[in-house]
């Protein structure tokens, strides 16, 4: 089938919520994808910070077919086994002491949600239930997460919000205590924020946080699902920044292109839930699972961050040379190989030239081009990609 073809079935037979598509992707390796007309692409977003391994990495693959051979599900009212490898992983790795698996970010989310308010309603009592969130920030797209989320184009139209969430300005700690008040519960935060427009948080601010946090018994909750898992150039953004949740969400690129969420937490958060307070049908699915344990152990024990951290640097240096010479280049900012170029103007049609020019990457917030390489990328492919955006940069001015 060809890819007018395909057009014409998306537009008549799927709901309209992604716009129009130009491109099919039917086959990915490494760094690299091709269309159904045979293109290649250098694939500098990673399906959005999913692909972190690369496309098909064989240890996935491998892991996911085998699981497939023996169990694709079966519930969680029976003991999992690469759901507890998975779990027992990502405690050795991090500062969380118990997980619980969802499918997708935002049911990471509304886990984290749940948890906090249950934790903070068992000490003090049902009044306390409210959460600080942050101007600019996502976190999902069901009803918690997207009352949880500080863009009102995502809550547009589906008022009333859930009640009980509060927006303060990032990196500005004063405006967080401004909202703390007898019925705060918790404060959830990106590190990086992702769709905001690629924005580091300050260490001093996740460091303030985490004082206030402690003072108040207030839950910390770091949504890491689109800057964690190697993304900053360490495991996870807490360990970048030395600050130390206590509740932490992942999902994005931890089953390596396999749909998984997780909720991690330390004690005595960790301890929150008990039987019948929150469960999802596939979370902890055996293939998601496997596929997991398979990225992780090959994030973790071949530590893959330190590609990420130092090609993070090699491609920031030479986007920093790119806005010397482009003046509608407002800003380089960004973490690792989680970066963001701000632009003076829309960065739509740049996007779709880079894209016939081979390379994938991701305009946001209107002006911001985002780039998410996989974290194995080498230094030729970053400037093989420099080079597209020098010349898609070179006919705009
Ligand atoms: C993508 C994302 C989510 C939502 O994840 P889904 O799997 O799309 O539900 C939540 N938080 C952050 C920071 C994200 O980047």
């Amino acid at each position: 089938m060809d890819t007018t073809s395909l057009k014409n079935d998306a537009k008549k037979y799927l709901m309209n919520t992604y716009g129009e598509r130009d491109i099919c992707i039917i086959r990915g390796s490494g760094a690299r994808v091709w269309d159904s007309d045979g293109r290649e692409y250098l694939d500098f977003l990673s399906g959005i910070s999913v692909n972190n391994l690369g496309h098909c990495p064989p240890f996935v693959v491998q892991a996911a077919k085998d699981q497939c051979e023996s169990l694709i599900h079966c519930s969680n009212l029976y003991l999992i086994k690469p759901q507890i490898e998975l779990a027992k992983k990502l405690v050795e790795f991090s500062f969380a002491d118990k997980c619980f698996f969802a499918n997708s970010g935002t049911e990471a989310i509304e886990g984290a949600i749940k948890l906090a308010r249950l934790y903070s309603r068992s000490k003090y009592g049902a009044n306390r239930f409210e959460i600080i969130s942050m101007k600019q920030s996502f976190h999902g797209r069901t009803m918690g997460s997207a009352s949880a989320t500080g863009q009102k184009k995502i809550q547009d139209g589906f008022e009333p919000m859930l009640e009980g969430f509060v927006f303060a300005e990032f990196n500005d700690i004063d405006s967080v205590k401004r909202l703390v008040n007898e019925k705060t519960c918790a404060v959830i935060v990106e590190p990086v924020q992702g769709e905001g427009g690629v924005i580091p948080a300050t260490p001093e601010f996740l460091r303030d946080l985490r004082a206030l946090c402690d003072e108040k018994d207030l839950v910390l909750i770091f949504d890491e699902i689109q800057c964690g898992l190697g993304r900053t150039g360490t495991n996870f953004a807490c360990e970048y920044y030395k600050v130390v949740p206590d509740v932490m969400t992942l999902a994005k690129s931890l089953g390596g292109g396999f749909p998984i969420g997780a909720l991690l937490a330390r004690a005595p958060f960790s301890e929150v839930f008990s039987p019948g307070k929150h469960a999802h049908t596939f979370g902890g699915n055996p293939v998601a699972c496997a596929a997991a344990l398979a990225f992780t152990t090959e994030l973790f024990d071949k530590n893959v961050s330190k590609n990420a951290a130092e090609m993070g640097k090699h491609l920031m240096s030479g986007l920093k040379n790119l806005s010397r010479k482009f003046g509608f280049i407002k800003e380089i900012r960004g973490v690792g190989l989680m970066i963001g170029v701000v632009l003076d103007r829309p960065c739509k049609e740049i996007n779709k030239r880079c894209m016939e020019n081979g390379l994938l990457a991701n305009c946001t917030c209107e002006n911001v081009v985002r780039i998410l390489p996989p974290l194995i990328i080498n230094r030729d492919d970053c400037d093989k990609a420099l080079q597209v955006l020098e010349k898609v940069f070179s006919l705009e001015s």
